[in-house]
């Protein structure tokens, strides 16, 4: 399909940005409240609509909100920024950001830039989701038992050898300490093996994972209607692994998958964002190879030197941060 070979060019020129380009990029995934029909009865939590509108009404006051064709013209062009320039960007391309965060950007006439994975809803749910699914389901103490019981000798010996690798990870005692630990496991290691495991628990624990993805995510529909009225989008990878553990062949097809989906939606060059922010020093040639001119990470930063590893501030984390100082 036009536009999703790489181009000749196989070494990216020397991207290192001369003067750093200063830009707030806010990051969002969830946007929610308990009951409403994005969280649907999934027992997932997220930022309220109500922490999410208090922290624009913010934005707004401290920053310029620039939508990514301003981005795009600062790095392809050059052209300079506004001052204090802020940039809105939600992740995974779930129903949350047309039922919520649309309506909202479009009220206060804003952009907002679209991380979605390179698929519908037709295709199931990603890996990362199955879990969110099922630990609001079965909670972080039956979890590993129930895939642990579904699991066959070798993956049994995998998943005790990957979890005693990361317990030194998350050796400190935080709440989440025993979530992350599983999740490690589950979405790096044991990804190829847990894949299927966790698409029967979802049948057996929640309902249909077919019906479930065609809801939980954006449907083509949503997106054109999205993008017509002032959004746009970037690349979210197909399946949503981890960049620092998959082979090269895969980083190339998870990319590629992307350029070949975006086609259909955004104007080029792209913009694309690392799932679950995994750094590859392998990604940037092949984001430049399939006309993607920025990469976005989970890094907190502000200053930013290389278009391929933007940083973003999570707004989540800073709603959090501020009902704990009140
Ligand atoms: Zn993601």
């Amino acid at each position: 399909m036009a536009g999703t070979k790489p181009t000749d060019i196989d070494q990216r020129p020397d991207e290192n940005m001369k003067q750093p380009l200063e830009l707030t990029v806010m990051m969002y995934h969830y946007v929610r409240d308990s009951g409403d029909s994005a969280e649907a009865g999934s027992n997932i939590p997220g930022l309220s609509v109500l922490d999410f509108t208090t922290q624009l009404d913010e934005l707004s006051r401290q920053h310029t909100l620039v939508a990514w064709p301003d981005v795009r013209a600062a790095l392809e062009e050059n052209k300079s920024l506004p001052r204090s320039a802020c940039l809105l960007t939600f992740d995974d391309g779930v129903c949350d950001h047309y039922l919520n965060v649309f309506r909202i950007l479009r009220e206060r006439n804003l952009s907002g830039l679209f991380f979605s994975m390179a698929r519908t809803g037709s295709k199931g749910l990603t890996l990362p989701h199955k879990i969110h699914f099922l630990l609001a389901q079965l909670g972080v103490d039956d979890l590993p038992n129930t895939i642990w019981g579904k699991l066959d000798v070798t993956q049994q010996q995998k998943f005790t050898q990957a979890e005693q690798h990361y317990r030194q990870k998350y050796s400190a005692a935080t709440p989440d300490r025993r979530i992350n630990l599983l999740k490690a496991v589950l979405q790096r290691d044991l990804s190829p093996e847990v894949d299927s495991v966790l698409s029967n628990l979802f049948e057996e624990h929640v309902g249909s994972e077919m019906e479930t993805a065609q809801r939980y995510y954006l449907s083509l529909e949503q997106i054109r209607e999205m993008a017509s009225n002032g959004m746009h989008f970037g690349g979210h990878s197909y399946s949503h692994p981890w960049f620092d553990w998959i082979d090269p062949d895969s980083l190339n097809s998870e990319i590629s998958a992307s350029a070949e989906w975006l086609c259909q939606i955004e104007p080029r060059p792209w913009a694309f964002a690392y799932p679950y922010g995994g750094l590859n020093p392998d990604a940037p040639k092949t984001f430049h190879a399939h006309r993607f001119v920025a990469a976005f990470t989970t890094q907190t930063q502000i200053n930013h030197f290389d278009p391929y590893f933007i940083g973003r501030l999570d707004g989540e984390e800073i709603a959090q941060a501020r009902q704990g100082d009140d």
